[in-house]
């Protein structure tokens, strides 16, 4: 879909899968004004679709937009694009043990000028591609690095926001990772390089001794992950307390070392809930999993995917029907 300000939203299809031709002064590809989402469809057993809450996705769509000086989107007009995605040809959300369609919604200035401005033409599409399981080697924990040296998102900057431009930010630590045989960086704030933020591509969770869960609180600068929210939930319905504070990177290594937390774990819509192993950075680490994945982490994530995938209650209403 199209939008400019005199027109609004328009000309929603869908269309074959193609290459989108664009002029070399289009503003996205100069200053990088584009957010994104990202959610899954699941088959149930009866052969229905569904999407795991979509209106969050659409709520925090609203949010990027606003933060990137883009255009509000309706919100029936995010669940018709996904709704009509998957109508296109409902064969394409695979069925199967940890398979679902993955939709990746977007929007970003289509606009040709060169001027440092807003966009006044604005382009929406989402693409579809079936996912299997994030992690190849399967369900085993994933080694940290920590980023010393970069932030991923400054105070006041756009780290709440699901912007390309924050993931533009996180390639280089993301590298340094890789490099250090860790597939995941994690990120300290910017202000005091003190307070644990996120991961790359999730957000963290703190099992302590005493069975609470922590989290990092939302310091406007860390992503507000879906996948996050519904885990406060499913965490307090297992009967676990669980705190939003901020977390520093002393208390996860010292937590580690001494017994005071027992799991953490990571978590977002393309990896589920994925326990953490190794927290590496230059001169140590801790490893809190030792190859296992831990109890709490196990039990939420069943909780989480067993709703996903229909084979339990809906109880807080997250499934919205797709096909
Ligand atoms: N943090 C970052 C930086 C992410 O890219 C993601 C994935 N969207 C998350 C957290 C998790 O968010 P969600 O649970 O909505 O997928």
């Amino acid at each position: 879909a199209e939008w400019t300000p005199e027109t609004g939203w328009q000309d929603a299809r869908v269309v074959p899968y193609g290459p989108l031709l664009l002029d070399p002064a289009t503003a996205v590809l100069h200053y990088a004004q584009e957010i994104f989402e990202g959610l899954k469809a699941y088959t149930h057993a009866d052969g229905s679709v569904w999407g795991f809450r979509p209106e969050a996705n659409a709520d925090r769509l609203q949010r990027s937009a606003h933060r990137l000086a883009l255009p509000e989107l309706p919100t029936d007009w995010f669940l018709g694009s996904i709704a009509s995605l998957v109508a296109a040809d409902r064969a394409w959300v695979p069925t199967g043990e940890e398979r679902s369609l993955y939709l990746r919604p977007f929007m970003f200035a289509s606009e040709v000028f060169l001027g440092v401005r807003p966009s006044q033409h604005v382009t929406y599409s989402v693409i579809a591609s079936p996912a299997g399981a994030y992690f190849k080697a399967g369900l085993k924990p994933v080694d940290i690095w920590l980023s010393e040296t970069f932030t991923r998102a400054g105070a006041g900057g756009t780290g709440a926001a699901k912007c390309g431009g924050n993931y533009a930010a996180s390639l280089l630590p993301q590298q340094e990772a890789f490099q250090h045989g860790c597939e995941q960086v994690a990120f300290l704030d910017s202000v005091e390089n003190r307070w644990v933020e996120e991961l790359g591509g999730m957000n963290l969770y703190f099992v302590q001794s005493d069975g609470s869960i922590v989290t990092p609180e939302l310091s406007g600068s860390i992503l507000e992950g879906i996948t996050r929210d519904s885990i406060l939930t499913l965490a307090r319905d297992l009967g676990h307390e669980v705190v939003e504070r901020k977390v520093s990177i002393d208390e996860w290594r010292d937590g580690v070392a001494s017994g005071q937390i027992t799991e953490v774990f990571a978590c977002g819509t393309a990896a589920v809930v994925t326990p953490v192993g190794r927290l590496a950075w230059n001169g140590g680490e801790v490893d809190c999993a030792k190859g296992e994945i831990g109890k709490v982490t196990a039990d939420l994530r069943a909780a989480l995917v067993d709703i996903q995938y229909g084979r339990a209650e809906d109880r807080h209403g997250w499934l919205t029907r797709l096909a």
